[in-house]
């Protein structure tokens, strides 16, 4: 099938996610081509990616063949070239990684296949949740048993905070729970030191994102320091070329890929080579959204998948109908064509 069109929306969200301001949360993507197929993609960048799309990637993509994976991966190929003078990581790679998405499931609508077969086949069946957010008890109720805590250093006052929060979660999770902590950049390495003792007691699984994406020496330095705690992190990096810097610097011990903001499932795939070659486990970011959840289940990355229940009564946007819920701690992703679910037009 030849591609017809491609554009891009910003939804007309309710509830954004406060760090990411008011217009620079998810967009998403759709394409078009003759076979009557369109297929729909998630990606991060807000308007400005929007703009990238409609302005920029659309012309390149009308008229391209899309009968195959390996059709995918030329298209990622062109238009990371095509963008490369103002692309290659942030809001452009956001951009591609909503293309890369619409591409798969177009794809998998035309062959009536779910992403995952066109990937290879599921390989885990139900797998493993964790849910992240501020309300564990509430999370341990839903019967999750791992869990991740946002904590966000300012003052001394947080290694109390710290240490406040690692009890309940601990509790809700029970002995045998996994328990991981999301600093946001926010610790540093003293800092990071500092919990990695104080913490001892809680055994938390992983600190994700203790410096920021640029501090690669001084995250592959706390590794032994935190070790049996594990340094995570990547949402914040972009492609297999980013994640090779990663390996080559020895920064973290667990990769988050965002499968929507760093180059779709073809970057998703390209990392995963890297992983296997530099020895390190993938756990995507935010995986447990259908576009990371395909990947999880046909490839080799963990068999962990995040989830955002939120706090309990708290309003979200539904944006995407047909997504799988966790389940008792568990989630797989459904057998329908593509990514299995259907665009909210209320959201538009
Ligand atoms: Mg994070």
């Amino acid at each position: 099938m030849k591609i017809t069109a491609l554009s891009a929306v910003y939804p007309n969200y309710r509830n954004v996610p406060p760090s990411w301001r008011t217009h620079f949360w998810q967009i998403v993507v759709k394409v078009e081509t003759d076979a009557g197929v369109s297929g729909y993609g998630y990606g991060g960048g807000g308007r400005a990616a929007v703009e990238v799309v409609n302005r920029h990637f659309a012309e390149l993509m009308v008229g391209r063949e899309l009968d195959s994976v390996d059709d995918i991966a030329a298209i990622w190929d062109h238009v990371y070239l095509e963008s490369l003078p103002y692309g290659r990581k942030g809001v452009a790679v956001m951009a591609l990684s909503g293309l890369d998405l619409a591409l798969w499931d177009a794809l998998g609508k035309a062959e009536n296949k779910p992403v995952y077969d066109l990937l290879g086949g599921a390989n885990k069946g139900q797998i493993r949740s964790y849910a992240t957010g501020g309300d564990q008890p509430w999370y341990g109720e839903l019967g999750f048993t791992a869990t991740k805590f946002p904590h966000r250093w300012t003052d001394e006052a947080d290694y109390d905070s710290a240490v406040e929060r690692a009890t309940v979660a601990r509790e809700a999770m029970g002995g045998d729970g996994l328990v991981m902590i999301d600093t946001y950049m926010s610790w540093d390495s003293a800092v990071t030191t500092r919990m990695s003792e104080l913490l001892k007691p809680f055994s938390i699984y992983w600190f994700e994102d203790v410096c920021t994406p640029d501090e690669l020496d001084a995250q592959a330095r706390l590794r032994p320091v935190a070790a049996p705690v594990l340094i995570a992190g990547g949402e914040h990096e972009f492609t297999h070329y980013g994640y090779r810097e990663i390996a080559k610097a020895g920064a973290l011990d667990l990769w988050q890929p965002d499968i929507t903001w760093c180059g779709g499932i073809t970057a998703g795939l390209r990392i995963l080579d890297v992983a296997r070659d530099a020895g390190i486990p993938v756990a995507p970011h935010r995986g447990g959204e259908v576009w990371g959840l395909h990947l999880i289940a046909a490839s080799d990355c963990m068999d962990l998948a995040e989830v955002l229940p939120g706090m309990r009564d708290a309003n979200r946007d539904d944006l995407w109908i047909g997504e799988p819920a966790a389940e008792n701690g568990y989630i797989a992703p459904t057998d329908a064509p593509g990514f299995g679910v259907r665009l909210n037009e209320d959201l538009l």
